[in-house]
Parts: structure tokens; sequence; C-alpha cells
């Protein structure tokens, strides 16, 4: 297996740093490491980029060009989101372009592909994931959300929690019980809702690391019509699982990582202190820095998997769980680095490198949570990977 970048993606990513270089305030992945940035600002930024990535068709620059792209090869695709994860930049494609776009373009019919896709890729519409709901997460499948037709339109009444970004999406991606009867795989579809149709109620949750990102959606007698049915009604639960491998087949863990652990490093040669008080730290460093080039390229295996035409699955588990894993250790490592101080948040005097180890700690938690638990990822990899007997 050949694990190198051909020139021609070498050269992409050197022309996308350019543009970054170019386009991002040059503090700006310093104020946000810690936590400096207003939530305005960041939407601000986050307008801005958008528009300027569209305008060169970069925000989903693999997809086909009569849906917006560029029918890049999705190693490009992922070196996009690799270098715009590691230097912080907010916006780009989010849930519409690795998540959405591809479930639209794999089960919608011709009218929503070309409704829909060209408006993710332009910036136009941003998309929240709306399948958790209190009762049902990693047993996704018995989510209690109905859609119930008739006539021409889904009567939809429910409640969904931890939508991200549903508190400025203009589009929700629901996944709702539209046949109560059908055992509970088999009665799911997937419905396209705009975010500001009467009777959606969005309320923000804060976070355990002050977020506010994750919400509550409720639906009152909200009315959409039969045509925002994608793909076979009552077949969403397997529409869903494969747009689930879609989102767990991210790079932009790893770039976190290799952004952390090279802060970690300079913070360790500017200050011999650090290592002198904690040796051990040495060792971890290295050891988050193998685990790092491991990462990458069990990350890079998922888009060339789909340069083939195939479907990651347990590959994308794979990738999901050692990524969101390696987060929660670069973080530890960095509290054992900087020690007890590393515990003061961002705006402290006393806090170490601008309190930014605490916060990213915080956030690491819930790494192992989102699209699916590291329990769940590793009975996937399990079963489908290894071909073991159900637990
Ligand atoms: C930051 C973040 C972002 C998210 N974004 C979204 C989003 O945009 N849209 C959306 O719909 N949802 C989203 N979620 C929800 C997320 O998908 C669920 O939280 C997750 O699937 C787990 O479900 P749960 O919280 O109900 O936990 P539970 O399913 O109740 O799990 C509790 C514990 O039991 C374990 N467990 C459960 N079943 C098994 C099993 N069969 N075998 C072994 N262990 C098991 C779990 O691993 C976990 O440790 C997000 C969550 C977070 C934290």
């Amino acid at each position: 297996m050949d694990f190198s970048f051909t020139p021609e993606e070498e050269r992409f990513r050197e022309e996308l740093r350019a543009f970054l270089a170019g386009q991002l305030p040059p503090d700006w992945a310093d104020r946000e490491f810690v936590g400096e940035i207003r939530p305005e600002e960041r939407a601000e930024l986050a307008r801005f980029m958008n528009r300027a990535l569209a305008d060169k068709k970069w925000l989903a620059m693999a997809w086909p060009k009569e849906y917006g792209g560029l029918a890049s090869p999705h190693i490009q695709q992922a070196i996009f989101t690799d270098e715009t994860a590691y230097n912080r930049m907010p916006g780009g494609g989010g849930t519409g372009v690795s998540w959405v776009g591809p479930a639209i373009m794999q089960f919608g019919n011709e009218e929503q592909r070309k409704l829909y896709l060209p408006r993710i890729a332009n910036g136009d519409d941003t998309w929240s994931a709306l399948y958790t709901e209190p009762g049902s997460g990693s047993d996704l499948a018995s989510l209690q959300t109905r859609a119930v037709r008739d006539g021409d339109e889904y009567v939809i009444n429910g409640t969904k929690i931890f939508a991200a970004g549903a508190q400025e999406a203009s589009m929700g991606w629901l996944a709702a019980r539209t046949d109560p009867h059908a055992a509970k795989h088999r009665g799911i579809s997937n419905l396209i809702v705009p975010m500001d149709a009467p009777g959606i109620t969005v309320r923000p949750m804060e976070s355990m690391d002050g977020g506010k990102t994750l919400n509550e959606v409720f639906f009152e007698n909200v009315r959409v019509s039969t045509e925002n049915l994608v793909g076979r009604e009552n077949r969403g639960w397997y529409q869903v699982m494969t747009t689930l491998d879609f989102e767990r087949s991210g790079v932009s863990a790893y770039s976190n990582a290799r952004r952390n652990i090279e802060r970690l490093v300079e913070a360790a040669k500017d200050e011999a202190s650090l290592i002198k008080n904690n040796p051990a730290a040495r060792y971890e460093l290295a050891d988050r820095w193998i685990e790092l080039q491991v990462g990458y390229n069990v990350a890079y295996r998922v888009p060339q998997l789909q340069e083939q035409g195939l479907i990651p699955n347990h590959e994308a588990s794979v990738s999901k769980l050692y990524g969101s894993e390696l987060t929660q250790r670069v973080a530890t490592t960095g509290m054992h680095l900087l020690g007890a101080a590393s515990q003061l948040a961002p705006g402290s005097p006393y806090a170490r490198l601008g309190g930014a180890f605490s916060q990213a700690y915080l956030e690491a938690v819930s790494a192992t949570i989102a699209a699916g638990t590291s329990e769940v990822q590793r009975n996937i990899i399990a079963q489908r990977g290894l071909g073991l007997p159900r637990g």
C-alpha cells in the first residue's frame, strides 16, 4: 500500500494553505486555541469563509460538477478538511457536505439532488442531523418521533436531542417513524425539514465545556410535503446507517490532535521545567506523535475507499474510534505536561497556555459519544470488520 500523497495532492495542499493564510486573520488559530473568540465573531468569519470557498467551488469539491462540485478526488476533499480543521477555520461544509449531501446523492431522486445539493455546495444552507431522542441514542432504531401521512403531507410530532448546529441551521435531516407496526428497524424514514417550518422549536443546551451548539428540537404538528421524503418510505434505518458512515470517516480529529501536540512540544521546548517536573510527559508526547501518524493513515484510507466507489463502513468506525480516543489522550497528556495549573480555565491569570488544555480536556469528553459511542464503534468493528458473532 502506498501511503504517500501524489505531487498533485501535495500541490493542492500548498495552494489551500496559501489561501487560508490569505483569508484567515493571522492570529485566528491562536485566539481560537485559548477560547478568545466570541460566537458572533466566529459566525461572521464562517459566513465570509464559506462565501470565499463557495466561489472557488471548494466546499463540496468531490461532488459532481452538476451539483456544485469540481468532481475532485475524495482524497483532495479529505486534505481540505484536514487543513481547514488544523487552522481552526470556522464554517466549511459541515453536516451538509459530509453527511446529508452524500445521502441525498445516493438515495434522493434527481429533483431533490438538483434542489438541495447546489445550495449546500454554495454555502446557502446549513443542516442539522435530527436523529437522537431522549430515549434513543445508541439504540437509534427505537426512535419515537412520528411522521404520519396525511394526503400529500407528513405530520411530524416528537422530540430530538443533541442536534448539533440546529440553533442556526436552515435545514433539518430527520429520521422519523412512519410505520409504528413494523419491526423497529423497518418503520423509519428520512425526511427533509426546513427548520423554520411552523411547529418547530429549537432550544439550545449548554454542554460541560460551556458550548451552546447542541439543541433540543421539538416538533408539534409540523407539516412537510411527501416530496421531502428521501429514498423509500420505511427504509430510512438503512439509509441512516450509511450516512453515519460518511460522518464517521472524518480526518479532523487528527488535524486537531496534530495542532495540540505541536503546541505541547513548543511549550516543552520553551520551558525546560515542564519536562523536568514531569519526565514521563516526554514519553507520552512521543507516544501521541506515533499514534497521530498511525491515525492519519487510518483516516486517509477512508477517502481511498470512496475513490474506488466503495462505501466505508467498519473502516470509518476504526478512524472515528481511534481519532476520538486519541483526542482524549492528547488532552490528558497536555494536563500531565502542564501540571496542576493546566486545570485553570481561560481567563485565569495563572492558566497555562491560556487555559487551552483545560478547555480541550472538557471538550474531549464528548468525542467518544458524538456520532456513536466507542462501545458502538467496537461492536461494528467486531461484527462487520472481524465477522465475530454478536455479544
Ligand atoms: C457533541 C455531540 C454531538 C452530537 N451531535 C448529534 C447530532 O448532530 N445529531 C444527533 O441526532 N445526535 C447527536 N449526538 C447524539 C449522539 O449520537 C448520542 O449521544 C450517542 O449516539 C449516544 O447516545 P446516548 O447519549 O443516548 O447514550 P446511550 O445510548 O444511552 O448510551 C449510554 C452508555 O451505554 C453504552 N451502550 C449503549 N448501548 C450499548 C451496546 N449495545 N453495547 C455496549 N454499550 C452500549 C454506550 O456506549 C454509553 O456508554 C451528539 C452527541 C454529542 C455528545
